[in-house]
């Protein structure tokens, strides 16, 4: 099997799943129970707690763990407009190719009375800062964009989103799942109130993730109960998963720039071969202003979910959009919002590498790529006429 499906999961790593082993095991303490067997449980959740701080540049006391980026996202926007009401803002501004974790939340709160502004993005994917600039109203609690898209893969402007927000005084909070432990992030630098991570997109467990909350911004629990999390997130710790987070985390910072550079250079051989080999492709998303292990095609006259459907035939794990939208038909709602016509849109491909991922693994999907496109092109009444339209010429 080859997998290229890295933004919709990662494998856990050899060493994240070491670390958590313990914790399913001998060390079952409850982290809130004050005899010495909890302490181990407690100290090392603390030690997580610091490297994922330190990872974005925070204190650790700003980490919150919860069960994923899902949980983090509603938190973040929950609360924050949850306090905009408190204080007559009821307004907030988003982009249109958000996670659906973010856009559902947002349709949630319009439902609720609040009024959300959907930023377009140019055709690279970037949001545009002189409409951010306008969308801002003296109603305005919360900015949310996120930092590195999970279709495309364009990193966002956040440092000078940061700006702005910190200029008109407004929260800004970015999804950060995609890009947390792939390329660095500052939370100083970049003027972040909120962070969302997710630790099953670097090589951690499913089901955990953590939102980082800054200081000062007290921001209201989204869960009740126990007290846990210094009473902002109760329910007793994922105590293995935070664990295997924490490893995962520490691994994915200490080589980040040695992956990068290697993703990098694989993504773009992988690019340069099928634009260059595969007729009527092309490459969605800004070329040069993208997460280091994503690359996402169309290829005209083909319907993305039979490409997906035949790569797997070939034992190749790829996705059209996103894993979230893979069963919803048509042209994904990031490929709209970059200006895709339906006829190209859905003809999409998401192409996530990894550290592991090897060239001939590469060179193996260029081959099958150009197989399977042209049996789904032969297919393609479109395709043979555009075919005869210009031998006729
Ligand atoms: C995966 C993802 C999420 C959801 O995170 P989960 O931990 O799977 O709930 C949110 N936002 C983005 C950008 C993602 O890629």
């Amino acid at each position: 099997m080859i997998y290229l499906d890295n933004a919709a999961t990662t494998k856990v790593s050899k060493e994240a799943m070491e670390a958590m082993m313990p914790f399913l095991q001998g060390q079952y303490g409850n982290p809130s129970s004050i005899y010495g067997f909890s302490d181990t449980c407690r100290k090392e959740m603390d030690n997580v707690r610091q490297t994922i701080a330190d990872g974005i540049g925070a204190k650790k006391s700003a980490i919150f763990f919860t069960s994923g980026g899902t949980e983090a996202d509603n938190w973040a926007l929950k609360a924050a407009m949850e306090m905009g009401k408190a204080a007559g803002k009821c307004h907030m501004i988003t982009t249109q190719i958000e996670h659906h974790a973010i856009l559902h939340t947002c349709q949630w709160l319009e439902k609720q009375g609040f009024e959300v502004t959907y930023l377009p993005v140019d055709e690279g994917g970037m949001v545009k800062l002189d409409a951010l600039e306008k969308a801002i109203r003296p109603d305005t609690m919360l900015i949310s964009v996120m930092a590195a898209n999970n279709e495309i893969g364009t990193i966002q402007p956040l440092k000078e989103i940061g700006e702005i927000s910190k200029k008109h005084g407004i929260l800004f909070h970015t999804d950060a799942v995609q890009a947390f432990g792939h390329i660095p992030i500052s939370v100083d630098d970049c003027h972040i109130s909120m962070l969302s991570a997710s630790a099953h997109k670097f090589h951690g467990p499913k089901g955990v993730g953590f939102l980082y909350v800054r200081e000062g911004c007290r921001i209201p629990p989204m869960i009740q109960g126990g007290g846990q999390e210094r009473g902002q997130r109760s329910g007793t710790e994922n105590v293995a998963g935070i664990v295997g987070m924490g490893k995962a985390a520490e691994m994915a910072f200490c080589r980040m720039q040695e992956r990068i550079e290697k993703e990098q250079g694989l993504r773009e051989y992988l690019i340069e071969r099928i634009l260059l080999e595969i007729p009527y492709s092309r490459l969605n998303g800004a070329r040069g202003q993208r997460l280091p292990n994503n690359a996402n095609f169309s290829f005209q006259f083909v319907d993305g979910a039979a490409l997906v459907l035949l790569l797997d035939m070939n034992g190749i794990c790829a996705s059209s959009g996103s894993a979230c939208s893979a069963s919803s038909k048509g042209t994904s709602h990031v490929l709209r919002a970059i200006g895709l016509p339906d006829e190209i849109g859905r003809g999409a491909l998401r192409l996530t590498l990894s550290e592991e991922t090897t060239k001939e693994e590469i060179d193996t999907v260029v081959e099958v790529l150009k197989r399977c496109v042209g049996m789904l092109r032969g297919q393609s009444a479109a395709y043979r006429d555009m075919v005869c339209r210009r031998r006729r010429k």
